[in-house]
């Protein structure tokens, strides 16, 4: 895997100058994706179709295929092999982009060509969903701005400047249009991830946006020679003071009983995956696992306030259930790569009755790209959970990231995967 720059913003806000000359300047390939949306405006447009209906575009999909191919250093994009780098470059299919890009189906038949690029090469992509939607955990993520009337004057002095006759107030009011398609689409809407650098150009020029965001990179290249680190001291040494005084009571009010001890975890960067029965699962398992770990909690719980500021303290980050919540994955990988574990749950909510549930595919997947093992333990207990009850916390021998055979990351591999790692927890139960 290649080191992946997402930038994302509005129209007009500069990415492609800037992601051309951070290609240029670190020899990465540059990955301007509107060009993809607007060679699928293009087709659309010559065959005469509407391109905001999706009952007329889809049925057009499976015709078209969009390739980037790369002449001196520079993108060329070609359409059903002819190269339309060129004429995608007019106003018109601006905006039929726009349009198209609001089909879901036009964004899932480009997703794998985007995807692939950045798994095969170090990339700077330029669009509008690089870092939540199509690189999720990109090394360095980029959210640029600049105020519309900005952004209007840079594209219009650039048109000017290339002898065509342009109206500002017709480019600004293409702005605004295209900002209201972007951020108001249910698909994949323009947005900030949540662990991106927001960076707002209004007032900067072109080489201090360059000079900025290559200090980023620089700084992700030199964390690449060193894939796991090793935590500093003081969080470890307030990790454990926290394990012990949080243990107390536990070990009090129940009788804690743990098994498989010699597969407990001894080092960070793993993941631990457990059942979840109980909603102090993650306390049972860090009163036994020594090494510091970042914990994946539903988003609701960071609402409750001494809750959500002690799970913050443990480096707990949200999730959101029932989505593929792309920043928290991204999250996850990148604790994991600085040396803490990742204690999760993959079933995503907690089971009645002991039952065992099928795992979300986000386990799977930060399990692949992070290339560390996932430690399954069992939680079970009988009957109600009351004072000095039994809890048998049981730890298995690690699943290692090959035994999950993902290769393509597809949907099936992810699902099985998951299944592997749910019904490995559950002989643990038993
Ligand atoms: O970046 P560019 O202006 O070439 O993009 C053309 C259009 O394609 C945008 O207005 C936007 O609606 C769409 N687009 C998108 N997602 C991307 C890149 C572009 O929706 N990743």
């Amino acid at each position: 895997m290649g080191l992946n720059v997402a930038l994302d913003g509005p129209s007009g806000a500069g990415k492609s100058t800037i992601a051309k000359a951070l290609a240029k300047k670190f020899g990465f390939v540059y990955v301007d994706t509107g060009a993809l949306y607007r060679s699928i405006g293009l087709y659309v447009k010559r065959r005469g179709a509407d391109t905001k209906s999706p009952e007329e575009v889809v049925p057009l999909l499976p015709d078209i295929r969009v390739e980037l191919k790369y002449v001196d250093g520079s993108q060329r994009v070609i359409l059903n092999g002819e190269d339309v780098s060129d004429v995608i470059r007019t106003p018109e299919i601006s905006m039929a982009a726009s349009d198209v890009s609001a089909i879901p189906a036009v964004r899932e038949h480009l997703l794998d060509l985007q995807r692939e690029i950045a798994d095969t090469n170090d990339t700077v992509m330029d669009g509008r969903d690089i870092g939540t939607v199509i690189l999720p955990n990109a090394d360095v993520k980029i959210f640029m701005t600049a105020s519309a009337e900005e952004r209007a004057k840079r594209r219009y002095e650039e048109l000017l400047a290339k002898g065509q006759d342009v109206s500002y107030d017709a480019i600004l009011s293409d702005i605004n249009q295209r900002d209201y398609n972007d951020t108001h689409r249910e698909t994949a809407p323009l947005m900030k991830a949540d662990d991106a650098i927001e960076l707002d150009t209004t007032s900067m020029s072109i080489d201090e946006v360059v000079e900025k965001i290559s200090e980023y990179i620089v700084a992700e290249e030199k964390e690449e020679e060193i894939p796991f680190r090793t935590i500093p001291a003081f969080r470890r040494y307030l990790y454990a003071v926290l394990r012990f005084v949080v243990s107390i009571p536990f070990k009090l009010i129940f009788n804690i009983k743990y098994e498989g001890n010699e597969n407990v975890p001894q080092t960070g960067s793993v993941i631990i995956a457990g059942n979840h029965i109980t909603w102090f699962d993650p306390i049972l398992i860090a009163i036994k696992v020594k090494y510091i770990s970042s914990y994946m909690a539903k988003a609701e719980l960071f609402d409750i306030p001494v809750l959500g500021l002690g799970i913050k303290l443990v480096h707990g980050f949200p999730t959101r259930r029932n989505s593929a919540d792309a920043s928290a994955l991204g999250r996850a990988i990148k604790y994991i790569r600085n040396g803490y574990n990742l204690t999760i749950f993959p079933e995503g909510t907690r089971m009645k009755g002991g039952k065992i549930g099928r795992a979300k595919s986000g386990v799977a997947y930060i399990a692949s790209k992070s290339g560390v093992p996932v430690y399954p333990v069992g939680i079970s207990y009988k009957g109600h959970l009351c004072f000095r009850r039994t809890i048998r916390v049981r730890f298995g021998k690690p699943i290692m990231p090959e035994e999950l055979n993902l290769r393509s990351m597809s949907k099936t591999e992810l699902k099985a995967a998951g299944e592997k790692i749910m019904s490995t927890i559950a002989e643990l139960v038993k």
